[in-house]
C-alpha cells in the first residue's frame, strides 16, 4: 500500500514538474520571439531612413553583428547583402516579406532553415524608390536552448526526480501512519487528518453494531439452550410416567400379586401406556424433524390441492368422530398451493383431532377451504369445549396442555400444535385462533398463493 501510494505521489509530482517547465518554456519563447521581431523592425526602419536620406553606398559601411542586410530591388533582383554575393543568388521577387512589404510598406516573416533547431526572422521596409531593404536575424528555438544547456537542464530534472521520490516516500508515509497506527478494533479519531474522519466514524458505527448483534446472538443463543434444556426436561418427564406405570405393572405381575382373572386388564393397562408411549416418540420424532429443516431436502414442494388434502384427513378420522357422536363435514372450494403434502396433512390433522378430542358427543367438526385475497385459507370450526382466553397463547408451545389429566385421557401428547405451528412456519403461512371457553373453536390457517 505505501509503495503504491509512494508510486502515485512520485508520479503527480513529476507530472506536474514536466507541464509546469514545458509551459514556462513555451512561454518563454513566444516573449523572446515577439521581442526579437520587434527589435529586428526597429533595426530595419532606422535603416531605410537612413538609405532614403544618404543613399545606399552607406549600407556597406553598416555592422550587421549576427544579422544580416539586404537591398533588393523593386523587380526582386537582390542589389546587395551583407553576407553573400548578390550576383549568386536568386531573384527574391517571391518572398513573403518583400512581396508584404511592396505591397504595405512594411512586411516580415520567419522561416525554418535547415532544422527545427534555427529559425530565420526577417523584416522588410520599402524605401522611397522602391526599392527594399531587409534585415534577418537567426533566432534559436527552445530546441537549440535547451540543448545548449542541456547538462543543467539534466541536474534539475534529476534534481526534480530525486526531490519527487522524497516528497512522495514522505508523503505517503505521513498518510500511512495513522492508518497503521489505528487499532480497528478501538479507533480513536482524535489523531487523525479529517478526511480520514468519517471513515473512522463508519469504522466506530460498525464495530458498535457488530457488538449489538453479538449481544442480540448471545441473548438469542441463551434463549435457545434455555427451552433446549426445558424440552429435554419435558421430554424426560413425559417418558417417564407412561414407563413407571408400565414397570410398576410388570412388577406386581412378575411377583405373582395379580390373580389370574386380572392378567389381561393389567397387560392391557401395559399395553395403552406403551401406545402413549410410542405416540409420544412419534410426536417428538416429528416435531424435531420439523425444526431440523431435514424436510426440505428430503421431501420437494409440490402443488397440493387443499380440498382434496382435508378430504382425506377427515376420511381418516370419520371412524374417531362417530365414536365420540360428533357430525364431521368437509366442504369448500379446489384451492392449491405450493408445500410439503405430508407435513400439510400432519397440521390439517392435528388440528381436526384436537376439535374431536376436545368436543361434546352431539357436537360437531366442520373444515371449510376457500381463497381470500392473497390466501389460500383452511378453517377448522368445533362447538367443543373451547380454550380459556389466558391460555390461548401458551397452547402452541411444546407440552401445554389446558387439562392435563383431559389431555392424557383423550390420549394427548400436548405437542399437536407445535407441530402445526413448525409446520405452518415452513409453508410461510399464519395461524388465527378465535375460542370460548363452553362454546367451541374456530382455528384458520393462511396460506401464501401461489404467483
Ligand atoms: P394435545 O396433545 O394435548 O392435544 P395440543 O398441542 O394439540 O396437545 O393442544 C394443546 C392444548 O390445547 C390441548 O391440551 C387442549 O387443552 C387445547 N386445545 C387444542 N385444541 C383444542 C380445541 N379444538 N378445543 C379445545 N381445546 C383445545
Amino acid at each position: 500500500m505505501r509503495t503504491e501510494l509512494t508510486k502515485r505521489i512520485f508520479f503527480a509530482c513529476i507530472t506536474v514538474f514536466l507541464l509546469t517547465s514545458s509551459l514556462i518554456l513555451y512561454v518563454m519563447n513566444s516573449y523572446l520571439m515577439q521581442r526579437n521581431i520587434a527589435e529586428l523592425k526597429d533595426r530595419a526602419v532606422l535603416l531605410a531612413s537612413a538609405v532614403n536620406q544618404y543613399g545606399e553606398t552607406f549600407l556597406s559601411s553598416v555592422k550587421t553583428g549576427n544579422g544580416r542586410l539586404t537591398l533588393i530591388a523593386a523587380d526582386g533582383t537582390v542589389l546587395f547583402d551583407s553576407q553573400l554575393n548578390p550576383a549568386h543568388m536568386e531573384n527574391h521577387s517571391q518572398r513573403e516579406e518583400f512581396q508584404e512589404a511592396v505591397k504595405l510598406g512594411e512586411g516580415d516573416s520567419e522561416r525554418y532553415s535547415d532544422s527545427l533547431f534555427k529559425k530565420t526572422v526577417n523584416y522588410a521596409v520599402r524605401l522611397d524608390n522602391h526599392q527594399v531593404i531587409r534585415v534577418s536575424m537567426n533566432q534559436d528555438t527552445v530546441f537549440r536552448l535547451i540543448i545548449s544547456v542541456l547538462s543543467p537542464v539534466i541536474f534539475i530534472v534529476l534534481l526534480m526526480i530525486f526531490l519527487s521520490v522524497v516528497l512522495a516516500a514522505q508523503s505517503s508515509r505521513k498518510i500511512m501512519k495513522p492508518i497503521n497506527l489505528l487499532d480497528p478494533e478501538n479507533p480513536d479519531d482524535r489523531n487523525i487528518y479529517d478526511e480520514m474522519k468519517p471513515f473512522i466514524r463508519r469504522l466506530i458505527a460498525q464495530n458498535q453494531q457488530i457488538q449489538h448483534q453479538m449481544q442480540q446472538l448471545q441473548t438469542e443463543h441463551r434463549k435457545q439452550d434455555d427451552m433446549r434444556r426445558e424440552f429435554t426436561a419435558n421430554v424426560s418427564h413425559e417418558l417417564k410416567t407412561p414407563l413407571t406405570s408400565i414397570s410398576g405393572f410388570a412388577e406386581i405381575i412378575r411377583d405373582g400379586y395379580v390373580q389370574q382373572k386380572d392378567i389381561s386388564h393389567f397387560a392391557d393397562n401395559i399395553y395403552r401406556e406403551a401406545q402413549r408411549l410410542m405416540t409420544l416418540v412419534n410426536d417428538i420424532l416429528k416435531l424435531s424433524r420439523l425444526e431440523t429443516e431435514v424436510i426440505d431436502t428430503q421431501e420437494p414442494r409440490t402443488s397440493v390441492n387443499l380440498l382434496t388434502l382435508c378430504q382425506n384427513v377427515r376420511e381418516r378420522l370419520s371412524i374417531h368422530a362417530e365414536k365420540n357422536h360428533l357430525s364431521f363435514s368437509c366442504q369448500g372450494e379446489t384451492v392449491s398451493i405450493t408445500g410439503i403434502p405430508r407435513v400439510l396433512e400432519e397440521i390439517v390433522y392435528n388440528l381436526c383431532d384436537n376439535a374431536i378430542k376436545y368436543n361434546h358427543p352431539g357436537g360437531f367438526v366442520h373444515i371449510n377451504i376457500f381463497q381470500s385475497e392473497h390466501h389460500a385459507v383452511v378453517q377448522i370450526q368445533d362447538n367443543g369445549i373451547g380454550i380459556p382466553q389466558q391460555d390461548q397463547e401458551r397452547i402452541f408451545e411444546r407440552f401445554y396442555r389446558v387439562n392435563k389429566s383431559h389431555s392424557k385421557e383423550v390420549g394427548g401428547t400436548g405437542l399437536g400444535l407445535s407441530i402445526v405451528k413448525h409446520g405452518m412456519a415452513l409453508h410461510y403461512g399464519q395461524i388465527q385462533l378465535e375460542s370460548e371457553e363452553g362454546k367451541g373453536t374456530c382455528i384458520k390457517l393462511f396460506f401464501p398463493l401461489p404467483n
